[in-house]
């Protein structure tokens, strides 16, 4: 073989192994022991829906406190969108464990617009935001606060009602279900476009 014939062909050999290396490089990843993966790759998660990042960018959101009282932000867990009813309806608020009888506390001011009883929520309330634009929704009540009455303007912190196990809750498992709405200009009570707020809740998004 005449010398350039070898030089192409040790290039050819230099090319192609230094290509395989790369592909066992990118093949081996996926499979290397996890150690380290789960941590960055799960982190953004409770903030990557496209709804909850609008929510959030809201600049006429309000700070929300947790709203059943005792009950600190890192004790709270993102269920939002879990299915429920063997995957018919996917879940559409945060579910705050809690001693029955807790205290449930406004999440944020706002007015009471309104007290409500269905078969799924049980007892449960609805207040709307001071700009109209967020509904923050309580549900599985085990009755409301003495006084309280739709209309009512109501600060963070004030006790709404208790924490209970009434609508479609399993018997005995107490808990707050918690719901944040975005509403449209003319939305009632019980219409708006469910958001997560477990983002805000958990003070996993920065202050603006
Ligand atoms: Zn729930």
């Amino acid at each position: 073989m005449t010398r350039i014939g070898w030089t192409f062909l040790i290039l050819a050999v230099i090319v192609i192994g230094g290509f395989l290396s790369m592909l066992r490089v990118g093949g081996a990843a996926p499979s290397a022991p996890g150690s380290s993966a789960p941590g960055p790759a799960a982190a953004p998660q409770p903030a990557a829906s496209p709804i909850a990042v609008r929510a959030t960018g809201h600049p006429g959101l309000p700070r929300l406190i947790v709203p059943v009282e005792g009950v600190s932000p890192d004790r709270l867990s993102d269920d939002w969108g879990d299915p429920r009813e063997d995957g018919r309806r996917l879940h559409h608020g945060i579910d705050i464990p809690a001693p029955e009888g807790t205290p449930v506390i406004a999440a944020a001011p706002g007015t009471i617009e309104k007290l409500f009883h269905s078969d799924k929520g049980g007892t449960t309330l609805y207040e709307r935001s001071p700009d109209g634009q967020w509904q923050y929704y309580y549900a599985h009540l085990s009755g409301y606060a003495a006084g309280v009455h739709e209309g009512q303007r109501v600060d963070a912190g004030d006790t709404l009602a208790y924490v209970g196990d009434s609508g479609d809750a399993p018997a005995g498992v107490f808990h707050l279900h918690f719901g944040l709405s975005f509403m449209r200009p003319g939305d009632g009570w019980w219409q708006g476009q469910a958001v997560n707020p477990y983002p805000l809740l958990a003070r996993t998004v920065p202050d603006r």
